[in-house]
């Protein structure tokens, strides 16, 4: 019998952690990863693709672990010569990271697609699981604050989340147009898996997209998605003031909101059990399991629980 076919769909550093755990898994020689690109910005005359590169390096096992962003081994010198310039770098970009950026700049003006970018960084770093992107067209995320309009990293990276957040905008989303490759592998899917990303600026940003989440709404896959929320709060991150923010509850509930349209089943932890009643009379699937992923083995062991709750629901559901 041929192998299902399951796609991620991930963010940063929780979309690393589920893309570990697919790679990891059974099912990892029929996957595909979707990437988030609304968190890139412009550095220093580089295009930088923190996410992209978060998942890829994780799948590398090249990522700072610690930090759970950047390369392990990594050295400032090129950002330290910089800021002698007088140049901002409250954008931390190590000098291996930099080599990245500078291949994928140098791509980009030679008129390659990002999709195609990002597949050659992911060879780079023989990393063999597909990386989609959601479009080759620029779409960035901007954050409404008191003090105005700021890009996704000024918020996340100069201010640290601290400023309380009015709005959210997907720029440039509109008109982008999405990959067809992209479109075609969530259409072929048996289960798309959402990775336990922030749902607002990570899987909001890849919905965002015209075609997107049409697809989700219109493939045959069962769609499951894993809370980044345990214990009723984030790991790391803005989750709880961007769900406040699009005036939705910091819970389970608030994140199935985010996914309503198109959802047939959650992952919560176990902490959060309580809220699996409330979840299960909307008349999703709830898979309530231990889903704090530090080791390989945990990731392995949530993804792969995630996938066959999938399909043996998908198998009910058929039957
Ligand atoms: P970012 O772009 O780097 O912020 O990364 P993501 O959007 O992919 O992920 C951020 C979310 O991941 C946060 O809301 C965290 O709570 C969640 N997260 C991180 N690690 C874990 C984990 O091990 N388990 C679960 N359930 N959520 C996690």
């Amino acid at each position: 019998m041929s192998k299902p076919t399951i796609t991620l769909l991930a963010g940063g550093v929780g979309g690393a952690k589920a893309a570990e755990g697919l790679a990891a898994s059974r099912y990892a020689d029929s996957t595909a990863i979707i990437g988030n690109i609304a968190d890139d910005d412009e550095f220093h005359g580089l295009w930088v693709s923190p996410d992209i590169d978060t998942v890829i390096y994780s799948l590398a096992n090249q990522i700072d672990r610690k930090q759970g962003w950047g390369r392990v081994n990594e050295s400032h010198q090129v950002l330290n010569e910089l800021k002698a310039f007088g140049e901002d770098t409250w954008m931390t970009l190590g000098d291996l990271d930099l080599a990245t950026h500078i291949m994928r700049t140098k791509l980009r003006y030679e008129g390659i697609r990002p999709s195609v970018i990002a597949q050659r960084i992911a060879q780079r770093h023989r990393v063999s699981i597909p990386i989609l992107l959601p479009t080759d067209d620029v779409v960035q995320t901007q954050v409404k604050t008191d003090a105005g309009w700021l890009s996704f990293q000024e918020f996340f990276v100069r201010e640290q989340c601290h400023p309380d957040v009015l709005e959210v905008q997907f720029e440039g989303a509109k008109s982008a147009q999405a990959c067809p490759e992209t479109v075609q592998q969530i259409l072929q899917s048996d289960v798309v898996v959402i990775a336990p990303s922030n749902p607002i600026v990570s899987i909001g940003a890849i919905l965002s997209v015209p075609g997107i989440q049409q697809a989700i709404e219109n493939t045959q896959a069962y769609v499951i998605a894993i809370s980044p929320l345990i214990n009723g709060k984030t790991i790391k991150g803005p989750a709880d003031k961007l769900l406040k923010s699009a005036g939705l509850s910091v819970d389970s509930m608030g994140v199935f909101h985010c996914y309503e349209n198109f959802l047939d089943a959650m992952v919560i932890d176990s902490s959060d059990e309580s809220e699996a009643l409330a979840l299960k009379n909307t008349g999703l699937d709830v898979l309530v399991s231990q889903t704090f992923m530090q080791s390989i083995k945990d990731k392995q062991s949530l993804l792969e629980q995630t996938i066959d709750y999938a399909l043996s629901c998908k198998k009910l559901r058929v039957a």
